[in-house]
């Protein structure tokens, strides 16, 4: 199936939060487009790039708001190429890193609209980096493994293999894996990965928000659920953690995160 298409839209990474994390591309394709695409992660300060007469429309999920289905946000995206010359479809972090993206790119292929991605800094990176954490270190750990921690988003699916993943990569880093923390930490320790192993969570990573807790794998949950981390968090569980160099983390951006109500 094809549309007649004026315009590409592109898929564009906005970094985690702190608006210097933006790509150079991202912050040019912000400022010369004529319709935005955006949901929630994504602070004031880069949506404020964009010209004011450009068309906005926010897809995402945030309190106050209905949620909009995936299909009407494809819809939208074929809809706005038809009219306009520059669209900017903007997202949290990486847009081919658990954000859909892969999904939307292929829509946008099937009916004509020439798409392009612009890759963005992950959180899974740039939150345990705000923290002095690296995720791989030639002596701590030489694979890393992203992971979601939200299976049902992967429904019709098997569900993560944790047990499996415990002795097969060295560092996880675990996106939207707050609501599921208790059991994802028991199945990597039925797994063989050792209750002392070190472990961090970090709550809106490189934003005003962000707040920490460095702990066990067997300590983790309690330890988040003390501190009374909220979405958006990202786990961290490996050796890497102890390989923190505190003096190396920036100082947060000075902006506020808009919060998502899903839980991760
Ligand atoms: N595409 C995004 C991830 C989208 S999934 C990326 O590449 O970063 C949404 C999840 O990402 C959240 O539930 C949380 O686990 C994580 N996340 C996104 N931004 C974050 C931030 N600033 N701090 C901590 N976690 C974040």
């Amino acid at each position: 199936m094809t549309t007649a298409s004026n315009g590409t839209v592109f898929l564009v990474g906005a970094g985690p939060g702190d608006p210097d994390l933006l790509t150079v591309k991202a912050q040019r394709l912000l400022q010369q487009c004529d319709a935005l695409v955006y949901d929630s992660l994504v602070p004031q300060e880069v949506l404020a790039l964009v010209p004011e007469g450009a068309e906005k429309h926010f897809v995402g999920k945030r309190r106050g708001h209905h949620s909009v289905p995936q299909p009407s946000t494809n819809a939208v995206l074929v809809e706005l190429a038809g009219r306009h010359s520059c669209v900017v479809r903007l997202k949290g972090g990486d847009p081919f890193l658990f954000g859909r993206g892969g999904e939307e790119a292929a829509h946008l292929a099937r009916h004509g609209v020439p798409v392009q991605v612009v890759p963005g800094v992950t959180a899974g990176i740039a939150a345990p980096a705000y923290l002095g954490i690296p995720v791989t270190h030639r002596r701590a750990g030489s694979s890393v493994t992203f992971v979601t921690g939200h299976e049902e988003i992967d429904k019709g699916r098997p569900g993560v293999n944790w047990r499996g993943l415990a002795c097969s990569s060295d560092g996880l880093v675990i996106y939207m894996g707050l609501h599921n923390l208790a059991h994802i930490c028991e199945e990597l320790m039925a797994g063989g990965l050792a209750a002392s192993t070190a472990a961090a969570a970090v709550q809106q990573g490189t934003v005003r928000g962000q707040s920490s807790v460095i702990s066990t794998l067997a300590e983790l949950d309690a330890a988040v659920r003390e501190a009374g981390l909220n979405s958006p968090t990202i786990i961290v569980i490996g050796e890497v953690v102890n390989q923190r160099v505190i003096s190396c983390a920036p100082e947060p951006a000075d902006v506020e995160m808009p919060i998502p109500i899903t839980l991760g």
